[in-house]
């Protein structure tokens, strides 16, 4: 075991607490050559080195007498605390009277002052880091009789002595086996120990020479820290070929391995590896790859939606949502007229800002959360609507975002004529804008609730439109009342002949319809003159006005 540790080739570190400056450098001097030695002038420096150590100290040289905290004070703190009390501890005292009480105490051993004989120091110094060391290696049951690797205790105590004497690149490395209880069940449980027992040798063999380590971790998964290595498709491999080689036939074994690449030491062992066992996890029921790597920006990202998500019904009761009017302009006559406004969500976050809802939109879109907030955004726009009517007696019909879950709602329609009512609006004043994708998600049911809600006297604005996979003959069946035409037509219709081309496409689509189209994203005065020349009379954009608090917005009444 030392010599594994020690072929790493770093030095040991050894605290020594002194007052006196020529002890200090006698200790120093005698230690150095094998040990990496720190100093303390008193039991204050010592006890704050201690606390801020990472669990690297390997011994304590104590002297007792020192000013500000005593020896004595700065034994008993470390055999009270559970991290010091891992640590061996040499008194160096004059008094030969006081061995007694001073082991008694819990120091580990003794060196009379003044410090003569160097080898003996350093003999003892060794002595108590080996007996210390095995101690802890020991305390943690080794070997999984199973396999022969070690049981994960072992493991990462083995680990984190490792990482005092190596910096060397090493990968964390999780694999797991598919669907093993199936294994277990139809093989029956001894064959499944013998797939187990293979997969063992195979590590161990791949690590032998190394001095990289695995482990049993669970059942079925296994850790390997190993030195960094570009490619582990390999071993999976050879692992997997042995596994048919050795006729396993009926078992039908599948492999996820999950890398956490190059392990950053400023995190704790554990986490290596819970990041290479989140890649490995992520492999589940995915049969075209075998190997992924833990990547943290996506563990980030992830983390981040995690914390969106936690925070959506406080943000809401907090009023940390709030609701932007972009304006939409008729442009046919000589000067463009303010025919209505879009609803947009802004989510002003206490602590991590304004999210836009690019950010959060196609998240809650996928766990259900977007009914909350479109809900939300409804009642706001329809009181912001009377507000408006009654404060500056201007009547604009506002358009809300309706997500394709909503369309699913069997509540829709009720909702919808509850808030109306609510505010004293008729149908016509709340638009709904209704993405083009989603009508391919579900075209019959679609058709059922637009038919239904145009009835009521709803008009339904096709959202994006250009971006989905509409049929021209679905577009015939579906009842709608105005086209918005993507807008990355629009964006590029300057620069790009096809994206123009596109443009001439939704404008001769929607003359076939015979429904009006409001082009979004316009930007600039070119764009809008060629728009205009297309027949396009509805603009919305940056061109005219970016989406606005309602308190800016009402500026544009004039
Ligand atoms: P959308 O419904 O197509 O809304 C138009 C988006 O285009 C808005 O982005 C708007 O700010 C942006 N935009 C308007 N004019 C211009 C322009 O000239 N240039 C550029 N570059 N962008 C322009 P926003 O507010 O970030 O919203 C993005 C999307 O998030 C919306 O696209 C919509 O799909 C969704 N969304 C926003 N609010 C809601 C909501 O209350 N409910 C639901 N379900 N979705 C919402
Ligand atoms: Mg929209
Ligand atoms: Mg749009």
């Amino acid at each position: 075991m030392k010599r594994i540790l020690l072929s790493t080739g770093a030095k040991r570190k050894v605290l020594v607490v002194e007052d006196e400056r020529i002890n200090r450098e006698i200790l120093f001097h005698i230690l150095s050559e094998e040990y990496e030695v720190i100093c303390a002038e008193n039991g204050r420096q010592a006890v704050d080195i201690l606390h801020k150590d990472d669990d690297s100290i390997s011994l304590i040289l104590l002297d007792l007498m020192m000013p500000v905290m005593s020896g004595t004070e700065v034994l008993r703190i470390c055999r009270s605390e559970e991290k010091l009390s891992r640590i061996p501890v040499i008194v160096m005292t004059q008094d030969e009277e006081a061995e007694v009480s001073i082991i008694r105490a819990g120091a580990d051993d003794f060196i009379k002052k003044p410090y003569n004989m160097p080898e003996v120091i350093l003999a003892r110094c060794e002595r108590i880091i080996e007996l210390y060391e095995k101690k802890r290696l020991i305390d943690s049951a080794e070997i999984d009789p199973l396999t022969g690797l070690y049981t994960a205790d072992f493991f990462f105590e083995y680990i984190r002595q490792m990482e005092k004497y190596s910096d060397a690149e090493m990968d964390a490395v999780v694999m797991d086996i598919e669907h093993f209880h199936l294994v277990n069940e139809i093989c029956g449980r001894s064959e499944g120990d013998r797939i187990l027992k293979t997969i063992g040798l195979m590590i161990a063999s791949e690590l032998s020479g190394s001095y990289g380590i695995a482990c049993r971790c669970a059942a079925d998964t296994f850790y390997v820290y190993h030195p960094s290595s570009a490619d582990y498709s390999e071993l999976a491999g050879k692992i997997l070929g042995e596994v048919a080689a050795e006729s396993f036939e009926k078992a039908n074994i599948r492999i996820r391995i999950g890398v956490n690449k190059n392990v950053d030491r400023n995190d704790p062992p554990e986490q290596w590896f819970d990041h290479a066992k989140m890649a490995c996890d992520g492999l589940r029921g995915d049969y075209t790859r075998q190997l992924a790597y833990y990547d943290s920006e996506a563990h980030d990202r992830q983390l981040y939606h995690e914390r969106l998500i936690r925070d959506v019904d406080s943000a809401i009761v907090n009023r940390d949502f709030v609701v932007y009017y972009q304006p939409k302009y008729d442009i046919s006559g000589d000067v463009p007229v303010l025919r209505s406004a879009e609803a947009l969500i802004r989510w002003k976050h206490p602590e991590l800002g304004m999210i836009s809802p690019g950010d959060f939109i196609p998240l809650f879109e996928g766990n259900g959360l977007v009914q909350k907030l479109d809900r939300f955004v409804w009642e706001e726009a329809a009181s912001q609507i009377k507000k408006w009517k009654e404060e500056y007696n201007v009547a604009l019909p506002v358009s809300v975002n309706v997500s394709r879950i909503d369309i699913f709602d069997p509540e829709l329609e009720s909702r919808l004529l509850r808030i109306l009512d609510k505010n004293g609006l008729s149908a016509s004043e709340l638009l709904l804008e209704i993405t083009e994708s989603a009508y391919s998600d579900s075209q019959e049911r679609l058709i059922e609730v637009v038919n239904s809600l145009r009835k009521r006297g709803f008009r339904i604005e096709m959202d994006d439109f250009g971006s989905g996979y509409s049929s021209l003959n679905m577009l015939t069946t579906i009842p709608i009342d105005v086209l918005k035409m993507d807008m990355k037509f629009v964006r590029n219709m300057l620069r790009d002949e096809k994206s123009l081309k596109l443009c001439e496409l939704v404008m001769d689509i929607s003359r076939f319809l015979n429904v009006p189209v409001v082009a979004e994203g316009v930007e600039e005065k070119a764009q809008l003159d060629k728009l205009k020349a297309m027949g396009c009379e509805n603009i919305q954009g940056f061109y005219f006005s970016r989406p606005l608090p309602a308190e800016e917005f009402k500026e544009l009444f004039g």
